[in-house]
């Protein structure tokens, strides 16, 4: 059974930044965003996390070969109809009922299994790491047969996210051709409830879910690291941490398989809190978000009256 640390949360809240720094505990193998795995791998053979094309890395080749004996025996076109079947944040009820395990839901969970199996053995990490994000997802694997679930739900300010989508970003896997959705600070709101909501409610559904907040995982990356090892069930020994500095960390190349452009940061990564949106969202904005999120910010600890307005 494939033992998998699920990173969850809306878009923009660091799920990158943590996987990449939990990818580099012993026993962890980081995967990136499986996701979009189908897509942009196997279909469009854009950049895995090391650089080469997909095609020809030779992780995700040894995996792909282990997982369907060759990424050329997956249906792309079946594992999209499965997901748009069954992988909808308007599906979550459903998928967090009692009778939410449909025939089509397994077997969209059973490709996810398959790909996290093969690359624990590729791998021999005892934990594998999908930072997909989504909440639909979550909740989908959930009811996969083969996985040890566990969900690791990153929360950022709303209103540092919101600001984030509205900014512009190329993804340097398509050689800056394409860049990355933006979302208007009133859709990012509803968004923002709607995924953390989700995955509050995979915790009432008995899915072991660590709830962390980037802020706090940024203020003391060393605490959090080790208690996320903990939640992983692989304690860590002080020199683990080894690769933490005072405000970097030292990454090396990963396999990531599709995500945030940090993917590809190799050596020094800055660990520094982007609150930019403290000066830079506009006010107006801010108090939108802030006043469309209050619920959830005030139960995450969040401070809805920030510095500069007080
Ligand atoms: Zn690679």
């Amino acid at each position: 059974m494939a033992q998998v640390l699920f990173l969850g949360g809306f878009g923009r809240s660091g799920t990158t930044l943590v996987e990449r720094l939990l990818g580099e505990l012993p026993g962890m193998c980081a995967l990136g965003e499986v996701v979009h795995l189908w897509q942009r791998d196997i279909r469009d053979d854009e950049r895995c996390g090391c650089g080469a094309r997909f095609s020809g890395c030779r992780f995700w080749r040894q995996v792909g070969d282990r997982a369907f004996n060759g990424w050329s025996n997956v249906d792309v076109d079946r594992v999209h109809r499965l997901r748009d079947a069954v992988e909808r944040t308007r599906h979550i009820p459903r998928l967090a009922s009692a009778t939410g395990a449909t025939h089509e839901v397994r077997e969209y969970a059973s490709y996810f299994a398959q790909v996290y199996t093969a690359a624990a053995e590729v791998s021999g990490a005892r934990v594998v790491i999908d930072s997909s994000k989504h909440s639909a997802l979550a909740h989908v694997l959930r009811w996969a047969d083969d996985v040890d679930l566990r969900v690791v739900h990153v929360v950022r300010d709303a209103r540092g996210v919101a600001y984030s989508w509205t900014k512009t970003v190329s993804r340097p896997e398509t050689d800056g051709v394409d860049e990355m959705t933006r979302y208007s600070p009133g859709r990012s709101a509803m968004l923002w409830n709607a995924h953390n909501a989700a995955f509050g409610l995979l915790a009432r559904r008995g899915v072991p879910v660590r709830r962390i907040r980037y802020e706090e995982f940024l203020a003391d990356p060393r605490a959090a690291l080790t208690g996320l090892a903990d939640f992983a069930g692989l304690p860590l020994t002080p020199d683990d941490l080894d690769f933490l500095r005072a405000g970097h960390a030292d990454l090396r190349p990963g396999h990531s398989a599709a995500g945030n452009p940090m993917r590809f940061t190799v050596g020094r990564l800055a660990l520094r809190r982007d609150d930019a949106w403290v000066r830079a969202f506009p006010r107006s904005q801010r108090r939108l978000v802030g006043a469309v999120c209050g619920p959830l910010l005030r139960a995450y600890g969040y401070p809805i009256t920030i510095a500069s307005e007080a």
